[in-house]
């Protein structure tokens, strides 16, 4: 039996069993078809499927508002990439850039970056603004998660 880790489709938000042996393989959504993200990677979508993921996933998803001109927020991408890879399966990761996701950030009322935002079914679970370091961004997650 391979080995499987769950993920959410960003297009219908089911919630599927991913097969960690299928490396080179495309896995699509047994519900609607369309290719699913590979569990543990930070995934930078369009806004459009950013919000149907924030809404419909069956797993939390944290996002992280950021700005590519911002030094904090680059900062913490290795951390977020850290974390998705360590939390994969239970947490789905998205980095959302303000500048091309005005009305998602808007949405959110994301006032400074980095923003990290945690949300179940669309509800909003915690927020935290400005970098913070591992061990506490971890925790943090965890805590709301
Ligand atoms: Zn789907």
């Amino acid at each position: 039996m391979a080995e499987k880790i769950k993920v959410s489709c960003f297009h219908c938000g089911a919630t599927n069993n991913f097969p960690l042996d299928s490396a080179e393989k495309t896995v699509v959504c047994g519900r609607c078809r369309n290719a699913l993200p590979i569990p543990g990677t930070v995934l930078e979508l369009p806004e459009q499927a950013a919000v149907a993921l924030i809404q419909r996933a069956g797993l939390p998803v944290l996002v992280d508002f950021y700005s590519p001109t911002c030094g904090p927020c680059m900062m913490m991408h290795p951390l977020v990439e850290r974390l998705a890879k360590r939390r994969a399966g239970e947490l789905m990761v998205i980095k959302v850039n303000i500048d091309n996701s005005p009305g998602l950030a808007a949405s959110f009322r994301v006032q400074a970056v980095p923003t990290f935002v945690i949300t179940s079914k669309g509800t909003e679970r915690g927020r935290s603004s400005g970098a913070m370091g591992e061990t506490d961004f971890s925790l943090w997650v965890a805590s709301r998660t």
